[in-house]
């Protein structure tokens, strides 16, 4: 059993620090809103957090391309948020960054589909956390973004 509170948490951090080794000028605030009744989850937790470092990472990735394009007063802002809701645990990964245009998120699922530079992205992590939550959980892993203002990731998991 895992602590998805705290794995949430743990993974937040690594992704934001990871790319904060690569780049020192990349600032961003680190929300979290954690529901307590979500607690051990019968889920591994190297399953799980390969899924919330694919996340978090594009979260952040969104967060930094949107601030390169030096908007006045655009803070960067990446959130996590756990959900009990009867029989289902939900998480939101919330960033205010580019958000993805319509033709784009049609594919972002596909294995080796990325906008990213070559050497930035393999186009891996959306298909394989599709199948780590949709095929080895049971889950659903859904999308909802606007493009200029940022994008949800939902991911469901039964309790
Ligand atoms: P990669 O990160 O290696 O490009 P992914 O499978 O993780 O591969 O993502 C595929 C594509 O989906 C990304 O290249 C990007 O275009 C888009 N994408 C994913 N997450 C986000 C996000 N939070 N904001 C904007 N675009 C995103
Ligand atoms: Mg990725």
């Amino acid at each position: 059993a895992t602590d998805l509170n705290d794995l949430a948490d743990e993974y937040l951090r690594l992704a934001y620090h990871g790319l904060r080794a690569k780049d020192k000028t990349f600032n961003a605030t680190l929300s979290t809103s954690f529901d307590e009744k979500v607690g051990q989850i019968e889920v591994l937790p190297q399953d799980l957090g390969r899924v919330l470092l694919n996340l978090f990472s594009n979260a952040f990735y969104a967060v930094q391309q949107r601030q390169k394009q030096g908007e006045p007063d655009y803070q960067p802002t990446v959130t996590v948020s756990t959900k009990r809701e009867n029989s289902q645990i939900k998480i939101y990964v919330r960033d205010n960054g580019t958000g993805i245009p319509e033709a784009v998120r049609q594919k972002i699922f596909q294995p080796f589909f990325t906008t990213k530079p070559s050497g930035e992205g393999t186009g891996l992590g959306l298909s394989l956390s599709y199948d780590i939550v949709t095929k080895a959980h049971n889950g659903t892993l859904a999308v909802e973004s606007q493009e200029g203002k940022g994008t949800d990731f939902i991911v469901s998991l039964p309790a």
